[in-house]
């Protein structure tokens, strides 16, 4: 089917790229790209996601530093670790784990740590650059999310698309992306009327909600793209066994047939939320010498 965005293999040769880079800067400046992970608890997904980005760190041949601290910490301890973090010349990017447990403020948290470090792009002078066009880091997951629409469908000056989703971490950033990119965006969020008829205008569709399979053939142009964000766990009988499986915002199987593009769940923007976090390692990493940024796109 060719209408699959693979964001598997696309990730692939992503982080194929960011190895090449790490290499250089290694042979250039002696320098080390390091990127160095915070997980405040033992929430199980989390756990998963920090030993994941561990080890595709150091398979791209950069250093990672984990950090496991318990659910107790008190703000002072992790705020002195990710000043301690800040000065250190061997990390280059610094992630914290969210969720925090409730006693710490996710805000002041990620305000602590240098901007430069900010590789998850969450910081509030990060996401003021990005919101006035300005050199800053990017959140990882919109990012993947444009390589891939870029990738597919090259210039994306003067399509129309509708982000459904208004979150800090995925649609408000991927709308402030497609903008910068000249295309024509409407957010949509739980409050918009109609969003059926405004998705259906669309040439671009982010789904970045968190609602199974809500997305149908109804709501989508015929030869649209459509990038699906959305990660829910659902129970489905499978062959008469009830199984959990994964699915997206989008109903999959309703896209087949219909549009020009469409990323699957699991496999699609998933695989490039973690490439794209060793992306902006390297081009902290980058900065930090005063070399030009990396070229992704
Ligand atoms: P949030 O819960 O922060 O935001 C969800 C957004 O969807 C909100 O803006 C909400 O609107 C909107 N929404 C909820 N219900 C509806 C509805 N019925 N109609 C229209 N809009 C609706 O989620 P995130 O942005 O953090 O994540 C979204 C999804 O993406 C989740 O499934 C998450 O797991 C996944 N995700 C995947 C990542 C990846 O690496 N692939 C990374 C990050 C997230 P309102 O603001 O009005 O409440």
């Amino acid at each position: 089917m060719n209408e699959i965005i693979d964001g598997k293999k696309f990730s692939q040769a992503l982080r194929y790229k960011v190895k090449n880079y790490v290499q250089v800067i290694k042979e250039k400046k002696g320098v080390t790209p390091g990127l160095a992970v915070i997980l405040v608890g033992e929430d199980p997904a989390s756990q998963v996601y920090v030993r994941n980005k561990g080890k595709q760190t150091l398979e791209a041949g950069m250093n990672s530093y984990e950090h496991k601290l318990d659910a107790s910490t008190p703000s002072e301890v992790l705020l002195g670790l990710i000043k301690n973090l800040n000065r250190d010349p061997n990390v280059h990017g610094i992630l914290c784990q969210l969720p925090l447990p409730n006693h710490l403020n996710e805000k002041e948290v990620i305000n602590a740590i240098n901007p430069e470090k900010d590789v998850d792009g969450f910081h509030i002078s990060n996401v003021g650059l990005l919101n006035t066009g300005q050199k800053s880091m990017i959140p990882c997951t919109p990012l993947g999310c444009l390589l891939l629409l870029k990738d597919r469908l090259g210039d994306l000056s003067g399509k129309k698309a509708v982000i459904v989703g208004r979150s800090n971490i995925v649609g408000k950033p991927m709308a402030n992306l497609l903008l910068q990119e000249n295309c024509t965006v409407t957010i949509t969020h739980s409050r918009t009327e109609n969003i059926e008829n405004t998705c259906a205008q669309a040439d671009i569709i982010v789904a970045a909600i968190g609602k199974p399979e809500m997305i149908k053939k109804e709501w989508v142009k015929k030869g649209a793209t459509v990038i699906d964000v959305g990660i829910n766990r659902v129970t489905k009988k499978i062959e008469s066994n009830e199984k959990t499986v994964l699915v997206g915002d989008v109903c999959f199987s309703d896209m087949v047939g219909l549009v020009a593009g469409v990323t699957p769940v699991p496999g699609g923007v998933g695989p490039m939320t973690i490439a794209c976090l060793l992306a902006n390692t390297v081009t902290a990493c980058y900065r930090s010498q005063d070399l030009s940024d990396p070229e992704f796109t």
